[in-house]
């Protein structure tokens, strides 16, 4: 198991974002969490990340509680919507700025930070700085950052919404395949449905802070357990 959240459950003052979710990742899955905007998603992924405090619950990545761990102290690395590049730092220098963070030696920093921009095919713009670059690019960069640091897990917290729709589908290939070539278990985040069925090995279906349905995508679309999965799928018949 890479991933195991017991009855996670996480507030703002009065406000109970994530309800008593259970979920487990397996290693070198791809993991799609779907569901409207509002429902909890990122509150689930920023918690994993040790953005957020749980009111209760446990987090175990790997073999190692990590709930009262510290951000930096947790073997998962996060890619966020809107890139969070730094704008006066070239796109070899996001990289490895990333992997400075992440406690990881200068010797080793410079090797790596290459090697993955080579694997999401942005070595010819190491130079660049994230103003030259497209949406995509810079979602190709923001992917690199957080690969670099060989995280056990990579938690995508909608990272492809600010992309057009062609754009959308290629980067969604690619993600793919990147995920195919390293095998990294990843939780992707989505209130697109279409996304999370193109991506997914398993997914969960997020209603309202509670985790409502998961499955394999087929099972999930056959076979709603509920009311809500049923219209937000619109698979009513
Ligand atoms: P999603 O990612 O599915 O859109 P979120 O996890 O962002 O859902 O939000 C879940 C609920 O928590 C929403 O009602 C949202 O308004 C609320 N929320 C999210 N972040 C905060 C915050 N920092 N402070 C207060 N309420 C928040
Ligand atoms: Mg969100």
């Amino acid at each position: 198991m890479m991933l195991e959240l017991e009855g996670l459950s996480v507030s703002y003052g009065d406000l109970t974002a994530v309800e008593n979710v259970s979920l487990c990742i397996e290693e070198g899955e791809l993991f799609c969490l779907l569901g409207p905007s509002g429902s909890g998603k990122s509150t689930v992924l920023r918690t994993i990340a040790g953005f957020e405090r749980p009111g209760c619950g446990r987090i175990t990545l790997g073999d190692t509680d990590v709930t009262e761990h510290p951000p930096y102290d947790r073997a998962c690395s996060m890619v966020f919507q809107d890139w969070a590049l730094f704008p006066q730092k070239t796109v070899l220098e996001n990289v490895a700025f990333g992997q400075k963070m992440a406690g990881i030696g200068r010797a080793e920093r410079h090797e790596q930070a290459r090697e993955t921009l080579e694997l999401v095919e942005m070595s010819e713009y190491a130079d660049s700085t994230p103003g030259q670059l497209s949406g995509g690019q810079k979602q190709r960069v923001a992917l690199a950052r957080s690969l670099a640091v060989d995280p056990d897990l990579l938690l995508l917290d909608e990272p492809l919404s600010n992309l057009d729709r062609l754009l959308r589908e290629t980067m969604q290939l690619e993600l793919k395949q990147i995920h195919e070539r390293i095998g990294t278990a990843m939780l992707y985040v989505t209130h697109d449905q279409e996304e999370a069925f193109t991506l997914a090995d398993r997914m969960g279906v997020m209603s309202d802070g509670e985790l409502v349905q998961v499955g394999v995508p087929e099972n999930v679309y056959q076979d709603p357990t509920d009311r809500f999965v049923e219209s937000f799928l619109g698979t009513t018949k």
